[in-house]
């Protein structure tokens, strides 16, 4: 990559901050909201009545969507951009990073929706390419990997290193879409296929990642002295619950008890930290875990990076709520 002013504002990780509305059992058991967004940039918390410490309370980034915006808003101001760089070639990644209940699996598949629509509306828009669309699914559990286009994959899939693509799941099944509807059905099995995990192994939801994976090929149809064909991936990453990983989070804080570590989730956080520094930041470790391995090439480099953070508004949140802007902070 080339260095400069417009392209390293393009290579930026865009950060976004998601407040879901309190739910009926917060609001039957009183919570309050802890954070308010006070403009489009700015989440505070309300209720800074720390006995201990003094802690920030006002945070800033390129968007924060308060309980009322709807997917379609967090799609078009937080996602779309990004999304649609894949239609050019250039790799994509969209991740819902959050405490587990925060919404990152509602705004990931309500975005994944969004996205799929309006990739379809640029094949209309674009009749003088031809575009293919091919699917991927998979869930990272405890390190496995598991296909979810295929219920029969049984265990873990392996990691190849492939000269040319990469980072390989080997065996893992991809489907081509004959249209935004069959599409549509595939991400649904995707989705259908994650749940019989959850239900067969208690509170898998919390602990795994899920990758849905397009890839989006088109070449010009005529004009073939100047055939400009483009590949690349666009990802939908909902990440495992950020608890997960809070002692790299919480400055100085003890691990707590019975946190089961997060491999992949620990590795993708440094690794979003060290992208997020920039060129300096010296040795990536993407191979130490799964997930980074497989989002190697849709990471740095070529590639653009969306992460929504999701927060509870609860106060009885608020502890994990402020780690993730910890995070999110680092991620800018
Ligand atoms: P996570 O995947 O982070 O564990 P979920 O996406 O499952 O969390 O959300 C937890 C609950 O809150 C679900 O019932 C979901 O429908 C609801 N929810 C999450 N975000 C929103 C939102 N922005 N607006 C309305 N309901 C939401
Ligand atoms: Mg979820």
């Amino acid at each position: 990559t080339t260095p400069g002013g417009n392209r390293a504002r393009e290579e930026k990780i865009v950060v976004t901050i998601r407040l879901r509305p309190l739910n009926k059992r917060e609001q039957s058991s009183k919570e309050q909201m802890a954070w308010e967004c006070t403009d489009d940039h700015t989440i505070v918390n309300r209720l800074n009545t720390h006995d201990r410490a003094p802690q920030p309370t006002s945070f800033m980034f390129d968007k924060v969507f308060g309980p009322d915006c709807s997917n379609e808003i967090v799609y078009e101001d937080g996602v779309k951009t990004v999304a649609l760089s894949a239609l050019m070639g250039i790799n994509a990644t969209i991740f819902a990073y959050g405490q587990t209940s925060s919404g990152k699996t509602y705004t990931m598949r309500g975005i994944t929706e969004k996205a799929v629509n309006d990739i379809y509306m640029h094949i209309i828009n674009t009749p003088e390419r031809d575009f293919k669309i091919r699917i991927s699914g998979l869930e990272i559990y405890n390190e496995n990997v598991r296909d979810l286009l295929n219920s029969e994959s049984g265990r873990s899939l392996k990691l190849l290193d492939d000269p040319e693509k990469g980072t390989v799941v080997e065996k893992l099944v991809e489907e081509t879409a004959k249209d935004d509807q069959h599409l549509r059905n595939l991400i649904q099995i995707c989705d259908a296929q994650r749940q019989v995990g959850e239900t067969a192994l208690n509170d898998t939801s919390s602990r795994s990642h899920q990758i849905i994976r397009l890839t989006i090929e088109s070449t010009l149809r005529e004009n073939s002295d100047c055939v400009r064909s483009y590949v690349a991936s666009l990802n939908f990453v909902d990440l495992a619950g950020s608890e997960r990983a809070s002692q790299t989070n919480a400055e100085g804080a003890r691990l707590r008890e019975g946190c089961h570590i997060n491999l992949s989730l620990m590795t993708l956080t440094t690794v979003i930290r060290k992208l997020s520094v920039g060129k300096r930041s010296g040795h990536i470790p993407y191979r130490d875990s799964k997930l980074t391995r497989i989002l190697q090439h849709s990471l740095g480099g070529n590639a653009r990076t969306a992460i929504i953070c999701t927060l509870s508004p609860a106060s009885c949140h608020a502890e994990q709520s402020r780690n993730t802007l910890f995070f999110a902070t680092r991620a800018k």
